[in-house]
């Protein structure tokens, strides 16, 4: 029987390849790419999938005239031209390279000969990604990223060690503040300035971290500003600063991300060193920021407190050599210790692609000396030591404890945040990361639902075993902020305390659920919302986000919490928008809506309500869900699907169906 293939149909029906091959699919054809073939009978109904009505005639008409002379009796089929991949949302154009074992700025190049101008860390939209996959004979299957979820199947190793082994090590630093407070130019400064030139000369580029040899030990620094990387990297269990310098304009003031900051810092129990910059301009009044951020428990040693406040210029360098000699002390007395005579084991700063060097990965020591021809594995990537660079691009044998180094020789690229471990020989690191890939495997495979933390902290409660409710609260105005902080902080007893460990004007975003996982806190929004972003981060880690606008409810439930008495509360509410783009028919279902995920997700077995032109049709329940040609449980926003609604027939072309599901309050 002859067949034809399907990038063939497409061109001739001048519409992309992979919707020939979605609408096949739906209707249960077994095809797998693009070049798979189809019969008369199923192009045929492709056709009518795709042109609905009377539109198939003339289409249909003008190709078979030239189908005639492409067919061929017994056309052997070749699989093979288009694949479908999967890819995580939101990747970078380094990511996308990753995947398609190219160089980061050819996809940035093709990008921009598509005209999409991107960086090649910047996140990529679901359409950009589909775009930029088409022009390699790829289609996207976009998923959502698990690399939130890593810390519940890759645990940190803990090891410990005798006090006698213990020595000196340099301490790490990130630098926090709010935006445009100077934290880049106070890292590009200390770069330039401070740190000696290796061989290559100079360092002006950002380096994911580097030292700079002051005191015993030294100094590093991780080149990345700004709390969103410490606190994911904390989420994750990996503590890897050791002290925060807190940048903060001194012709501005303390601002939402200089108190943000503060309570990432406090969370984690990591000393505060402040660095009042932009001290050069003439309306600068370092005394009035100190004087701010003793509001925020800041107390600076000239107000009496313990931190320790430099005044610099990042523009100028002045007070930089201050600084640098304060975070020596702070370390000095902190006694940051590590034992050097032992396996090296420490964190992934960031990693990246390198001509000519492949895979590199920015890490960190944290224990141990690390050494050229060491085997170590990180999460499910597996490296044999072939040789470390340092900062300044100097080759080295050898690196301890507290010092930053790129590492070639991975065999994949490491995700930032993982633990690296040096292990005896390749056999065993092998092993350990073809374990972990194995583990998160079949964790992607598995419909793996996270239990509400907030169960777990109310039975402690009850029990007696936990005393403190931990709370981060974000509200529309400074009023409300500080009404509520204390609100809830009266409404302690004797047995449980309520702990405020972040609160802010704003709404919920990532950062504060990377928090709440690092504390295991309840968030409350007053008068605001979480974002997407947010909202998904929240639901897979198991994180509770309370949203009010009435403040004694929020009360009530604060005081049920205390008592250990809180619920889950959910309602019905719309999870999902759907537009119906063609509607078809297929065996068992009837007709299907070839849809787009407009909003939301849709899930099997949910009910709907099906409107057009705004006005409801129809309520049922979702009893079909297919994604090419699999059923699934769910679809996420940005992609296709085909929809069976339960006993009914007539949906249409721009209709709109709500997708209704139990969401939390
Ligand atoms: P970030 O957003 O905190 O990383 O801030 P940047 O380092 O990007 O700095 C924001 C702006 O402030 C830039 O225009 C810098 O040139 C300027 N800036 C940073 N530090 C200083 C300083 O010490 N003095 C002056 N006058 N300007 C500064």
């Amino acid at each position: 029987m002859s067949k034809k293939r399907i990038h063939q149909i497409a061109k001739e029906l001048d519409v992309a390849s992979a919707d020939v091959l979605f609408h096949a699919q739906e209707l249960g054809i077994e095809v797998k790419t693009a070049s798979s073939g189809l019969t008369e009978e199923e192009e045929e109904l492709v056709k009518l999938a795709i042109f609905p009505e009377e539109e198939v005639e003339e289409s249909v008409v003008e190709t078979v005239t030239e189908v005639e002379t492409l067919e061929n009796e017994n056309v052997e089929v070749q699989e093979s031209n288009i694949e479908i991949v999967e890819v995580v949302r939101n990747s970078s154009p380094s990511k996308i390279a990753s995947i398609l074992n190219m160089d980061s700025t050819q996809v940035v190049a093709d990008l921009m000969g598509i005209g999409i101008m991107k960086g090649i860390d910047s996140p990529l939209e679901d359409t950009e990604i589909e775009k930029i996959l088409e022009k390699y004979n790829l289609i996207p299957e976009l998923i959502d990223a698990v690399v939130v979820q890593r810390e519940n199947i890759i645990e940190i190793e803990n090891f410990e060690d005798n006090i006698e082994d213990l020595q000196v090590r340099a301490p790490i630093i990130t630098v926090m503040g709010h935006v445009d407070h100077g934290k880049t130019s106070l890292l590009d400064y200390i770069r330039n300035e401070k740190v000696a030139a290796g061989e290559a000369g100079g360092i002006t580029q950002h380096v994911g971290a580097y030292k700079v040899e002051i005191g015993e030990t030294g100094i590093t620094f991780i080149d990345t500003p700004g709390h969103e990387a410490f606190t994911h990297m904390r989420a994750r269990g990996a503590n890897v600063t050791d002290i925060v310098v807190l940048v903060v304009a001194a012709d501005d003031g303390v601002m939402p991300q200089t108190i943000e900051a503060i309570n990432h810092s406090k969370a984690a129990n990591v000393p505060i060193v402040v660095a009042i910059n932009k001290c050069d301009l003439p309306d600068a009044n370092p005394t009035k920021i100190k004087a701010d951020l003793t509001k925020y428990g800041i107390v600076t040693e000239d107000l009496g407190g313990d931190v320790q406040a430099v005044e610099v210029s990042a523009i100028k360098g002045t007070g930089v050599d201050d600084l640098l000699e304060t975070l020596a002390l702070v370390a000095e007395i902190e006694e940051l210790k590590a034992n050097y005579k032992t396996e090296a084991s420490g964190y992934i700063v960031e990693s990246r692609m390198e001509v000519g060097r492949g895979n590199v990965a920015t890490v960190i020591v944290k224990r141990g000396t690390l050494k050229q021809g060491d085997f170590l594995y990180a999460g499910q990537a597996f490296c044999r030591v072939k040789s470390m660079f340092d900062h300044t691009n100097s080759q080295k044998k050898t690196v301890e404890p507290g010092s930053p180094i790129d590492l070639i020789g991975w065999d994949e690229s490491p995700i930032a945040g993982d633990q690296f471990v040096v292990v005896k020989n390749q056999k065993e690191a092998k092993a350990k990361a073809e374990e972990n890939k194995t583990k998160l495997k079949d964790f992607d495979n598995s419909s793996f639902s996270v239990e509400s933390r907030m169960s777990d902290m109310m039975k402690l409660l009850q029990e007696g075993e936990l005393t403190t409710v931990n709370v981060i609260l974000k509200a529309d105005t400074n009023g409300t902020v500080e009404a509520i902080k204390d609100g809830i902080t009266k409404l302690a007893n004797d047995d449980v305390k309520i702990q405020v460990v972040h609160a802010a004007v704003g709404g919920v975003v990532l950062s504060d659920v990377d928090l709440a996982s690092a504390t295991n806190s309840l968030i409350i929004g007053f008068n605001v919302r979480p974002d997407s972003q947010a909202r998904n981060m929240a639901q897979s880690k198991g994180i509770d986000i309370r949203t009010y606008n009435i403040i004694y409810e929020l009360l009530d439930d604060i005081s049920e919490a205390v008592l250990g008495q809180m619920t889950v509360k959910t309602e019905e509410a719309v999870i999902g928008m759907v537009e119906v783009k063609t509607t078809f028919r297929a065996p068992k279902v009837g007709v299907v809506a070839g849809s787009v995920v407009t909003e939301g997700r849709v899930e099997l077995d949910a009910k709907a309500r099906l409107l057009r032109a705004g006005v409801v049709i129809y309520e049922g329940t979702i009893v079909s869900l297919r994604r090419f040609k699999d059923n699934v449980n769910v679809v996420n926003e940005g992609l296709e699907c085909g929809i069976g609604l339960s006993d009914y027939k007539d949906i249409k072309e721009g209709d709109t169906i709500e997708i209704l599901g139990e969401v939390e309050v």
